[in-house]
């Protein structure tokens, strides 16, 4: 597992890989573009080649990219639609240009609306975002379920899978605590097995490309999507050592997105996540010992 955060690219993009390696992580992501603007940052090859570079002469492995929030592939609106498609399209151009693993999308809201319809139309607008640009993969990523959003259970990520063409470039990020709000008990070894196999027989784990591990603020089952700060949640320093120690998602990069900077993870978080992964992972062997 590649344990990393979050990390902000204000001051320029290799500035992300600096504040990577402060926090001594195997993986960043980044927003390409300002979280609550439209706007789409517009890089210069040279930006590029620079965090390129940044990026091999320092030892973080892998980044990925998320895409704003503001996004809805499922809107009804047609600005908004089309606002979606090019900001969506611009990420993914910029995941290729930085070498990115992937651009970790919440797939988008039905809000009120049939969710089947909504559905249909976020895997038109992410089809159609594959087919405007080349290589970067797309991971969806598994929501609360809160206000009609996406991508709540399994079998709702394999609709949207399907629904935008079922192609090699789709992926799927898992969060850790998005997944325990939406009701899979992932905090024990048995419980996180059954959800990695429920998720194989729904979706496949060869789609499983990234993982976010936050702690939950709020209770199993609560569809709410409020982090908490590793090891103070309902998921707790053992919940999320089990986590990090899942054999299953022993090559993937996992990212932290809250912690002890302002919110944001600081070196503390990521070196927290390093140790409960080597104390899950000694859990296990015990547990093997054992038995
Ligand atoms: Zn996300
Ligand atoms: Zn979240």
């Amino acid at each position: 597992m590649l344990i990393g955060a979050h990390v902000s690219n204000a001051g320029g993009l290799p500035r992300a890989v600096e504040r990577g390696v402060e926090r001594d992580c195997q993986a960043i992501q980044i927003f390409n573009q300002s979280p609550r603007m439209w706007r789409p940052t517009d890089y210069a090859e040279h930006d590029l080649a620079e965090f390129r570079d940044a990026m091999s002469a320092s030892p973080v492995d892998s980044v990925l990219i998320h895409a704003v929030y503001l996004l809805n592939c499922a809107t009804e609106d047609r600005d908004m639609r089309d606002k979606t498609l090019a900001s969506l399209i611009q990420s993914l151009r910029v995941g290729a240009g930085i070498g990115a693993v992937g651009v970790v999308l919440h797939p988008g809201s039905a809000k009120k609306g049939d969710v089947p319809k909504a559905i249909k139309r976020a895997g038109k607008v992410i089809k159609e975002a594959l087919a405007e640009s080349e290589r970067c993969d797309l991971h969806l990523e598994d929501t609360a379920g809160a206000g009609g959003t996406l991508g709540r259970s399994f079998e709702e990520l394999a609709a949207l899978l399907e629904a935008a063409g079922g192609g090699k470039r789709l992926g799927v990020c898992l969060d850790s605590c998005h997944l325990f709000a939406s009701g899979y008990d992932v905090r024990t070894r048995d419980g996180l097995a059954d959800t990695l196999d429920e998720f194989d027989g729904t979706i496949g784990l060869e789609r499983l490309r990234s993982l976010h591990v936050n702690d939950s603020a709020v209770s199993l089952g609560s569809s709410r999507d409020r982090h908490a700060i590793m090891g103070e949640g309902e998921l707790g320093e053992k919940g999320c050592a089990v986590f990090l120690s899942e054999p299953r998602f022993e090559k993937l990069p996992c990212v932290l997105e809250t912690g002890r900077d302002g919110g944001a993870p600081a070196a503390d978080d990521v070196a927290l996540a390093k140790k409960l992964r080597t104390r899950g992972n000694a859990a296990r062997r015990r547990v093997k010992k054992s038995r």
